[in-house]
């Protein structure tokens, strides 16, 4: 698994995107193809492959992608969303940097498939 992913050059700026919001530490941006009404994906600005690769020292990091995930879903006047986190091929993960899903606008089932 390359280090380089189509997020490292949302980061980087090499590729655009539909960015909602950046800070030192994250960006969040809307996803290229929704599977819901909203559906925003926040990143860590830090190369990390998945959550199983997250240490210790990432815990902070890992509340505030959270956090503003959160922040953002409110700004825009939603209070039911769904968030998830991909890790690994068999979970459905295809972009091996980390990011938060947050979907929302639509009646969400369970269990996910
Ligand atoms: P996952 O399958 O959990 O790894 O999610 C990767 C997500 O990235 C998918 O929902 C894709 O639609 C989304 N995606 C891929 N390329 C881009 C891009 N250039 N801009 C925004 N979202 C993207």
């Amino acid at each position: 698994m390359s280090e380089t992913t189509i997020f490292s050059k949302i980061i980087n700026g090499e590729i655009p995107c539909e960015k909602l919001h950046e800070d030192d530490h994250c960006i969040a941006f809307n996803d290229t193809s929704p599977q819901a009404p909203v559906h925003f994906l926040v990143i860590p600005k830090k190369t990390i492959v998945s959550l199983s690769e997250c240490m210790q020292e990432d815990i902070n990091l890992l509340g505030h992608l959270l956090f503003t995930g959160s922040k953002i879903a409110k700004s825009k006047y939603l209070s039911n969303w769904r968030t998830v986190i991909n890790t690994g091929e068999e979970s459905g993960q295809t972009v091996f940097h980390l990011h938060i899903h947050f979907l929302s606008g639509r009646k969400m089932n369970w269990p996910p498939g």
